[in-house]
């Protein structure tokens, strides 16, 4: 399919919905196409703060029974849940490549993800819902892992699907029910097959509201809300972590980060290194939390890996309408996100940077329609690296660029890495794999690839999330769905027992136990 052919589909038209069923619409979230703006992909109806009442005193309700449904049906309900996700992939991923921007395969993809991760939530729990019981000399002790109730899912835009259902499998599989808050830039395709999930459990189990901040803070805000997941960027969380405080909701906070790539020495430059670090960078448009965002290289191989590395780009980012299968890499998510990566791509100009423009472009692809920008790759001159201070070094792009920079002394360069407010993922390149854990080991950050960097280097099994201001709690992993679970220990002491199991000789009230 050529970028111009001209758009043939139908708005679609969702709802909101929680209890028992579609809710009364309070507004409506429009979406148009970011690779044409002339393109109204669809809409989705809002809810007022009365709409989030109803809705979280619905789920409370629901949880009454959810809570205490056989873990067993539990777990098969989610099962059914990953096919029915797996099986909508093929209408579904078409409809978020047009309301996002991203290229149909990496939402294809994020639908397969997400369909896996169910599946896991669903083993994952088997190890971390377990109770626990002991009955011996000292006493007998029951240790429950109990859900917490109402839980609240606060999701941006770039993967709106599989951020949610890091939410939601692990938060249902434990027995709470969730409301789920999309962002108003990806409303449609999540709905959709949240959608078809809470169709296959008990009404008031899964709810999907749509709105702004109003809605955002009205959920998290609410008394019967008991725990909160929040992934998005670091002014929004500080509200959000406020608001929350106000009922000592707990809360998880899945934040932005700067991820350092940290290219040893004896790192293999060549072009298998090259292609998994380009896409580590350019995934998305870059609009990935876990993108390489800042590029170290030694100071002596600066120029080589300027050169293999735009090499490797120019091969394989072709820009364009995300639904040509030809296209690497879609539009923006929006002008405003657009506007920020050309900003900083000014300020590096004014310093005095080189920013090289990466790939190519689509055939008749009409740049103008859509919230497009190019690829770029930003070094110093003569191919050096970009001074520390450079605002693309600094601050989160979340978008298509990426600055070089160059070290000479490793001590140097592990506090020039960390000396940076975020701390979500990193990862570091060197032949020897020892040598690559021992550097990874002094990060300040969650997660540390090796010798590859951002989706493909993610497991099911091992925990994500931040340090520093990129935030605390973690997704994915056991640790993922431990999350949703607390402990309630029940307890009798071997001293207090009474009856046949009375101890032979009293004990003091005031004495601590042994
Ligand atoms: P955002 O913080 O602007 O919005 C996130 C969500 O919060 C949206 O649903 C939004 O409507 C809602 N919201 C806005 N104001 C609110 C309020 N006052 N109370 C409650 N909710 C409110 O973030 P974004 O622009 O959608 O996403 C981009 C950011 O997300 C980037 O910084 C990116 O790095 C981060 N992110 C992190 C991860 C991770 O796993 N760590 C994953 C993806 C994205």
């Amino acid at each position: 399919m050529a970028s111009s052919t001209p758009p043939t589909h139908e708005p679609v038209e969702l709802a909101s919905f929680g209890g028992d069923g579609s809710l009364a619409a309070a507004g409506w979230v429009q979406r148009v196409n970011p690779a044409r703006n002339d393109e109204l992909v669809g809409r989705v109806s809002t809810v007022d703060t009365d709409g989030v009442d109803a809705t979280v005193r619905c789920a409370q309700d629901a949880f009454g029974s959810w809570s205490v449904t056989p873990p067993a049906e539990r777990a098969e309900a989610l099962l059914a849940a990953a096919d029915a996700v797996a099986a909508s992939a093929g209408h579904n991923a078409p409809l978020l490549a047009r309301e996002l921007g991203k290229i149909v395969a990496d939402c294809e993809g994020e639908m397969g993800f997400a369909a896996a991760y169910l599946r896991h939530a669903v083993e994952a729990w088997q190890r971390v819902g377990a109770s626990r019981d002991v009955d011996d000399e000292l006493g007998r002790l029951r240790v429950l892992q109990v859900p917490f109730g109402v839980c609240v899912a606060i999701v941006p835009w770039n993967a709106p699907l599989i951020l949610s259902i890091l939410k939601v499998a692990p938060a249902l599989v434990s027995g709470n029910t969730i409301v789920v808050k999309p962002s108003p830039l990806a409303p449609l395709a999540v709905t959709q097959s949240l959608a078809a999930i809470a169709a296959l459990l008990p009404p008031g189990v899964l709810s999907v509201l749509h709105g702004d901040a109003e809605v955002g803070e009205a959920l998290v805000g609410h008394q019967l809300v008991r725990k909160v997941a929040f992934t998005g960027g670091g002014a929004v969380a500080r509200s959000v972590a406020a608001t929350a405080a106000r009922n000592v909701t707990p809360v998880v906070l899945e934040l932005g980060g700067n991820d350092a790539a940290v290219l040893l020495d004896d790192a293999p430059f060549g072009e298998e290194l090259y292609e998994r670090l380009v896409w580590g960078t350019f995934l998305t448009s870059g609009q990935v939390c876990m993108a390489a965002k800042r590029l170290y290289v030694p100071e002596s191989r600066a120029g080589e890996f300027i050169e293999g590395y735009r090499a490797a780009a120019d091969r394989l980012l072709v820009m364009g309408d995300p639904l040509d299968p030809e296209v690497t890499i879609g539009p923006m998510a929006s002008a405003g996100q657009r506007d920020h990566v050309l900003r900083l791509l000014d300020d590096a100009r004014r310093r005095g940077a080189d920013v090289h423009e990466l790939g190519t472009v689509a055939d008749g692809l009409v740049e103008e329609r859509g919230w497009f920008c190019r690829p770029t790759l930003v070094t110093g001159p003569s191919m050096t690296g970009v001074d520390d201070s450079a605002s693309v070094a600094i601050e989160e792009q979340f978008g298509p660029t990426v600055p070089v920079l160059t070290y000479s002394d490793e001590q140097d360069l592990l506090a020039r890495v960390n000396a940076d407010q975020h701390g979500l993922a990193s990862s570091v390149w060197s032949i020897d794999e020892e040598r690559a854990f021992a550097f990874a080991e002094r990060i300040e950050a969650g997660f540390t690839f090796v010798n590859c960097h951002n989706r493909a280097g993610m497991s099911l099994r091992a925990p994500f999330g931040g340090t520093k201001q990129s935030g605390y709690g973690r997704e994915f992993g056991d640790e993922g769905v431990a999350e949703y679970c607390q402990s309630h220990a029940i307890h009798v002491p071997a001293a207090m027992r009474l009856g046949e199991r009375a101890p032979t000789e009293s004990t003091a009230a005031s004495a601590y136990p042994s």
